[in-house]
């Protein structure tokens, strides 16, 4: 019987293209046909319903007992109209991936007979029997309850006959199970700065939310020759695997033609998408081969999120009908580009102003300014806390190498921009502000259309694109809540501090406009170390932002260190996003969540080489060593089968490198799973025992290089990633 490899590789060349058809060649007769959008919540809903929903989502106003019982009834009556008997709560918890648990709409009525129901209770509120998720020792386990409660500010949507009801998850005492909580409180914080300081431009102004456009870049692979890799199986990545004589140096595949196949994959998770209401607008092929991104239009922060979450779930379930895998881990092919997630991220008003454009006029650059400014200094003012909040274990192959963001948080704006407040910095205020009468002429002038906007610096981690920043840094596989609750937040304080700064000078008899332009002028000044243009990939730049100060932690366990420091609870403590218990109980989560993913990654090393690798290796050296039999029993010379024998050799020399090392770092596991401090055991985990990984795999690679191609069980890198 031909090995596993082989038989994969047999399936993958029988593959047809599954018909995708979508619903209608017009998307906008389909787009969010699976979400109880507006316009079916006034279709369904009483007036004054409706308008509770609608105060909800601009006001934060809870919605009452009696309109729950109302929208609930409606939702159900829709759902039920489309064919569906279940519902869920749909939440976040800090696994990463998304949770539900089904109930039936059915109840007995006692008499063999019964009767659809949905009451404003199960609407509002579920208790999962969700003892064992991620909760940092906040949950004892003798009060396991966890609760999830309704977020009106997300629409409810139908998957697979589900009515899904996405919810927050929070346990018995009120702390955060999940990554919504955050993200919502981070929201109120900056909804509040933002209107305050919005106040001094325009008082018309009333609400500030944050904005937000995922692009998600992710590989394909066959679901037959995934399946022939263990470790891509179990850990999302392959650990061994000699790199492809072909990869992507032509850069023949970047934004080329989508293979038939892919597009098809393509089209089919698209409508799904769609349906639900995602607005994807771009697809396109990535830098390495089988890597592909596609990106939504931006949305509201929190719902943009919620559909990102969403998004990555159906392109797994969708891929399986193209018999496809899509992977989402951010390197899942050492030697060729990892994956990431930028989000692009701006501010709102609810007048629709855009407070990260350059505006046309003076006074509308000033308060341009004022926004954009805050954002660095906000940056370099929670560097770490930013670089934290993308930190992972999957993460931490990507940033910083070479093809991805370095762990230093810099700040990119732009040689137009860079020009403006540099030429702040070293103007005198009296001249920037000029004369009484028209206090913001003399501003510089901010070009509404930047030349950067198209010709970007990729290799850095935060850039300014024209009307917004993209954090570039996020990994593929992360939950955007993480990052982007941070950096809600830390630009919440900053305009808080902003706000008092400038009032201070206020009170002091200054001029307004003076007083916000003498904070700005502060400000670039301060945080002017941040502001980095060059390539963020260079080892001088490594050198230089050592220089200047700022920070470069490569590992997860020491990045997250930051968590438990005063300043950040500080932070925390003021704006309301995270009590202490819940930092704490993160960090907690973070660090046994890193080290948990090594503990598997080496078992399935481990597990690998005496399974699969060494076996191929021995029978090809045996099969050798018979050969070199044969030609001396027939009285061949020494240089009639020299080459056998170097090959037996290298053969031997391999195995014994793979067995010690194997060996050794065994031993680590052993001593890492004995610490009990956290912390401690994810750097034991991260040193000692990942050390030894890319010893491990080299000596694994040159077997590959070596041993048969006909004996080598593990489909290699030129399969996995050419053939589709
Ligand atoms: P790229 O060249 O990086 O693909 P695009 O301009 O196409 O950049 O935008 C990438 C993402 O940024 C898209 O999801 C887009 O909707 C989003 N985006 C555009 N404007 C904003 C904004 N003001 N706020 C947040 N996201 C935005
Ligand atoms: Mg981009």
């Amino acid at each position: 019987m031909s090995n596993i490899r082989f038989q994969a590789l047999q399936s993958v060349f029988t593959r047809t293209i599954p018909e995708v058809k979508a619903p209608s060649t017009r998307i906008s007769d389909y787009f969010g046909s699976n979400v109880f959008d507006k316009k079916k919540m006034k279709e369904y809903l009483s007036k004054e319903a409706y308008q509770s929903i609608i105060d909800s989502i601009d006001k934060g106003v809870p919605v009452d007992r009696e309109i729950a019982e109302h929208i609930a009834s409606a939702l159900k009556t829709w759902a039920v109209s489309k064919g569906v008997t279940h519902y869920t709560h749909w939440f976040q918890p800090l696994t990463g991936t998304t949770a539900e648990k089904h109930d039936s709409f059915f109840e007995p009525g006692g008499d063999g007979s019964g009767i659809e129901k949905f009451s404003g209770d199960a609407l509002a509120q579920q208790e999962p029997d969700a003892s064992s998720f991620p909760n940092g020792g906040i949950r004892n386990t003798f009060e396991a309850r966890g609760y999830t409660a309704w977020d009106p500010s997300s629409p409810a949507f139908i998957i697979n006959q589900t009515l899904c009801i996405p919810t927050v998850f929070v346990s018995y005492t009120g702390e955060a199970l999940d990554y919504k909580v955050p993200l919502l409180k981070a929201l109120v914080a900056l909804d509040k700065a933002a209107v305050d300081v919005c106040h001094y431009f325009d008082k018309g102004i009333e609400k500030v939310n944050a904005s937000l456009g995922i692009e998600q870049e992710y590989f394909l692979v066959d679901l037959a020759l995934f399946n022939a890799r263990p470790d891509l199986l179990l850990t999302g990545r392959t650990l061994f695997g000699h790199m492809s004589a072909k990869s992507q140096q032509l850069e023949d595949h970047y934004f080329g033609s989508i293979p038939d196949r892919v597009l098809a994959y393509m089209q089919d998770f698209e409508t799904e998408a769609l349906k639900l209401g995602i607005p994807l607008k771009t697809r396109h092929n990535e830098v390495a081969p089988s890597q592909f991104e596609c990106a939504p239009i931006y949305e509201e922060i929190n719902l943009a999120i919620d559909h990102n979450q969403l998004l990555m779930d159906l392109m797994d379930k969708v891929a399986l009908r193209h018999n496809f895998k899509v992977l989402l881990h951010e390197k899942p092919y050492a030697g060729v580009n990892g994956s990431g997630k930028h989000n692009n991220w701006s501010l709102i008003t609810n007048t629709g102003k855009n407070l990260l454009s350059p505006g046309k006029t003076p006074k509308n650059n000033l308060m341009f300014l004022t926004f954009f400014v805050n954002v660095i200094r906000a940056v370099y003012e929670h560097a770490d806390l930013l670089r934290a909040s993308i930190a992972s274990v999957t993460n931490d192959h990507r940033l910083g190498a070479n093809e991805a963001p370095p762990a230093i948080i810099s700040i990119f704006l732009g040689s137009q921009l860079n020009e403006v407040l540099d030429e702040i910095e070293t103007a005198r205020i009296s001249r920037i502000m000029k004369d009484e009468n028209s206090l913001w002429s003399g501003i510089p002038k901010i070009p509404p259309i930047l030349r950067d906007n198209t010709d970007r610096n990729r290799t850095s981690p935060f850039a300014f694109t024209g009307n917004k920043f993209e954090l570039r840094a996020v990994g593929s596989s992360a939950n955007s809540s993480s990052p982007m609750t941070i950096l809600n937040v830390i630009v919440a304080d900053q305009l808080i501090k902003f706000k008092y700064d400038v009032d201070k000078l206020i009170k002091k008899g200054e001029k307004k406009d003076v007083a916000l332009m003498t904070i700005i002028k502060k400000y670039i000044k301060e945080s002017k170390a941040i502001r980095f243009e060059g390539n963020g990939y260079s080892e001088e730049w490594e050198k230089e932002a050592a220089a200047r100060g700022l920070t470069n932690i490569k590992s997860t366990p020491k990045a997250l260190d930051i968590l438990l420091s005063e300043k950040t609870a500080e932070l925390f403590n003021k704006t309301g996003v995270f009590s202490e218990r819940e930092a704490h109980a993160r960090h907690e989560i973070l660090l046994e969540s890193f080290y948990k993913k090594l503990q598997i990654e080496a078992r399935v090393m481990g597990e690998l080489i005496n399974s699969a690798i060494l076996p191929a290796a021995i029978i090809y050296q045996t099969k050798l060593v018979d050969n070199v039999r044969g030609l001396k029993e027939i009285g061949l010379e020494e240089t009639a089968y020299n080459v056998q024998m170097d090959l037996i050799r290298k053969i031997s020399n391999h195995i014994n490198e793979v067995q010690t090392n194997a060996k050794q770092m065994l031993e680590e596991r052993k001593k890492a799973n004995v610490i009990e401090d956290m912390r401690e055991k994810s750097i034991a985990y991260d040193e000692k025992v990942k050390g030894y990984f890319d010893t491990i795999r080299y000596h694994v690679d040159k077997l590959e290089q070596l041993v048969d191609d006909a004996q080598w069980p593990l489909p290699k890198f030129r399969e996995l990633l050419f053939i589709k």
